[in-house]
């Protein structure tokens, strides 16, 4: 079953590709399955098409949607639902997740979901989970393990924040104005982390930017900069494997390794 978006013009510059399939509507809300009484965080409503079964199912809604236009529309379009929605005009790029145990949803705008996925990543301890819509390619990215060439710093940043479940495709029909890719929903659950695993944040942001930024180079070419080739053996690495090769795991201890060199260094 589809749904007329309407006679609203989308934006291309906010990534505007309304959901017009319900049957993936539906499909996304049983995955999410929100209850009354969560706190619940759209990203990205635009025309409310999730935005209307999810306040059925909860009563309550926080929504944080960039487009005036939209954001002052959707009241009226989601008539007395809308008694629970509180609407966030703004970017959420910008915007500081305030609360616990929030559970974060959307159909995100594809133009800045890395930059957001890491925005999120910052909101790690407030976030209980999070349910969205990516670009097919994206998704593949955040799940992908070693050996593979999907496999980068998205994946290893992505897998040291969350555990990832790949739910379900999306084609492009099932969109207004249809984008140019496969979609695909994903679930991201926050990982609970001791003091000291969430020390190795920074650095292993650091060493995965240097290894994957020449991912063709060997290590010992590729982090010579940060690391050298006895201290990346020190971590149990082989020097002359590639950074496609590394488990979060390998990554983790060559980050301990590097923040235990930088401390040398500052003391
Ligand atoms: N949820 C709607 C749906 O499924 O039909 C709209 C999804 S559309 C792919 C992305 C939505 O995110 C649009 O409403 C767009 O205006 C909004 N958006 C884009 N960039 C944003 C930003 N930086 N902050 C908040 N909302 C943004």
């Amino acid at each position: 079953m589809t749904m007329n978006s309407g006679v609203y013009r989308h934006k291309k510059r906010f990534g505007q590709h309304f959901l017009i399939d319900l049957s993936v509507v539906d499909r996304m809300v049983q995955a999410i399955d929100p209850r009354p009484g969560q706190t619940l965080i759209e990203i990205g409503p635009g025309q409310g098409v999730l935005t209307r079964p999810l306040l059925q199912a909860c009563g309550a809604l926080r929504v944080v949607e960039i487009d005036r236009d939209l954001a002052g529309q959707l009241a009226d379009r989601l008539g007395p639902l809308a008694d629970g929605l509180e609407i966030i005009n703004q970017d959420v790029l910008g915007y500081d997740f305030p609360g616990r145990e929030l559970r974060v949803v959307g159909n995100l705008p594809y133009n800045i979901s890395t930059p957001l996925l890491f925005h999120l990543f910052a909101h790690h301890d407030q976030i209980r989970d999070m349910h969205f819509m990516l670009q097919k390619e994206v998704v593949d990215r955040l799940v992908a393990v070693p050996q593979t060439k999907a496999y980068g710093r998205l994946s290893v940043m992505a897998q040291f924040h969350a555990t990832l479940t790949e739910l379900f495709d999306v084609p492009p029909e099932a969109f207004d104005p249809p984008p140019k890719v496969d979609s695909s929903i994903i679930r991201l659950v926050p990982r609970l982390m001791s003091e000291s695993e969430r020390a190795l944040e920074a650095p292993l942001e650091q060493v995965t930017r240097v290894a994957f930024g020449q991912r063709r180079k060997t290590l010992r070419n590729a982090l010579g900069a940060v690391l050298d080739e006895t201290q990346i053996a020190s971590a149990g690495i082989e020097p002359s494997a590639r950074a496609e090769t590394v488990s979060l795991a390998g990554f983790l201890r060559l980050a301990e390794v590097y923040a235990a060199q930088a401390n040398l260094i500052t003391d």
